[in-house]
């Protein structure tokens, strides 16, 4: 009995010592807009129920690690390589990972991805109700059922198979006219297409960036540097849920996180760029030289191009931290401001935003 008792206690003080193993999450840090959370997205990924070699609960615990705040999963419609080992069911992975995405915190968006020979090639449909009702032969007819259940729909990969046979052509143009493409990937993994990138700021299409992920992730908040990271899609969202997900990118408000830039539209990335960079008033003065000190709240390496007159031909802002910079120049030339652009801030394929560093008053 004695024996029993110490044994007991000998387990309660094994319990009240062991410190419980928290899933550690690495923020991506990009701060919000004045108007808009800052919501980190991929919004193509794939698990064993198409071609992917992960269980679909795995990729939203890789999303928690790595710092996202939304996923879709979209396995291939069409393609299904594992058919002999798990039956097609094209709503199960959804089905699976959602409770875990709850417990997570993360959002879970249903999808699906649209699976042809190119041309037409990849497209996916995400905000799907039913996945299953998209398996259809005819081409057209599964965007008009994508349509029906209120799905936005991007075009993947347009380059993957070669610039020719990723042309915009008959197929994107009447699903445009039907209003049944509202997105396009001008990053996929590691590829960028600047074409795609005309093509959307001509067409007002959404601009997308995604992982389009079928290896498990690897990546740690240790791994990831400004250079390699998983490719996403920023979405400027009104709040953390999946309508103001929606809402946000049907009208548009995204920027793609690829390398070191981020690649979108005027609006967003100017208040990106300032909502990133923060620059003190000048400590120390002497003579003509000033010393400040900029700090970049961001993921990237900023990189700054003197337009104007004043300040050093080249500035790095390194991702995370504060830099000190000794401008040489009268007190009256730095009131102005500097004039600069910011070469991995795109507004359109080798169009970079400018800025105005404005040294703020003592
Ligand atoms: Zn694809
Ligand atoms: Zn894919």
């Amino acid at each position: 009995m004695k024996r029993t008792r110490i044994f007991t206690a000998g387990v309660v003080l094994l319990c009240a010592v062991q410190a419980v193993t928290a899933q550690v999450r690495h923020e991506i840090h990009f701060p919000d807009l004045p108007d808009w959370r800052t919501l980190k997205c991929d919004l193509h990924t794939h698990t064993v129920f198409s071609d992917g070699v992960v269980w679909p609960t795995e990729r939203i615990d890789e999303a928690w690690r790595e710092g996202l705040d939304v996923i879709a999963i979209t396995d291939h419609i069409e393609y299904q390589p594992h058919k002999q080992d798990l039956p097609t069911n094209h709503n199960r992975p959804h089905e699976l990972a959602v409770g875990r995405a709850r417990e997570r915190d993360i959002l879970l968006i249903r999808g699906a991805e649209i699976t042809r020979d190119t041309p037409p090639g990849h497209y996916n449909a995400i905000f799907l109700s039913d996945v299953s009702s998209l398996e259809i032969e005819d081409f057209y007819a599964v965007f008009e059922e994508a349509q029906r259940q209120q799905a936005f729909v991007f075009w993947n990969h347009p380059g993957w198979q070669g610039s020719e046979r990723g042309q915009w052509g008959e197929h994107q143009a009447r699903l445009f006219e039907n209003k049944q493409l509202h997105g396009i990937e001008i990053c996929n993994g590691g590829s960028y297409y600047a074409y795609a990138y005309e093509l959307a700021l001509e067409k007002k299409l959404t601009l997308i960036g995604n992982s389009d992920i079928h290896d498990p992730s690897l990546e740690t908040g240790r791994t990831r540097t400004p250079t390699e990271h998983r490719t996403l899609t920023l979405v400027f969202a009104k709040e953390k849920t999946i309508e103001a997900v929606r809402e946000a990118l049907f009208a548009g408000r995204t920027a793609v996180w690829h390398q070191n830039r981020l690649i979108g539209r005027e609006p967003e990335m100017a208040a990106m760029f300032s909502a990133c960079v923060r620059i003190s008033p000048t400590h120390h003065r002497a003579g003509n030289r000033a010393w400040v000190k900029i700090e970049n709240r961001c993921e990237l390496d900023i990189e700054l191009q003197r337009v104007g007159e004043v300040g050093p031909g080249r500035i790095k802002l390194p991702a995370r931290a504060t830099s000190l910079l000794r401008i040489d120049a009268p007190t009256e030339a730095l009131s102005a401001g500097l004039s600069y652009r910011a070469t991995n801030f795109l507004l359109g394929p080798d169009k970079p935003l400018s800025v105005m560093l404005a040294i703020p008053e003592q």
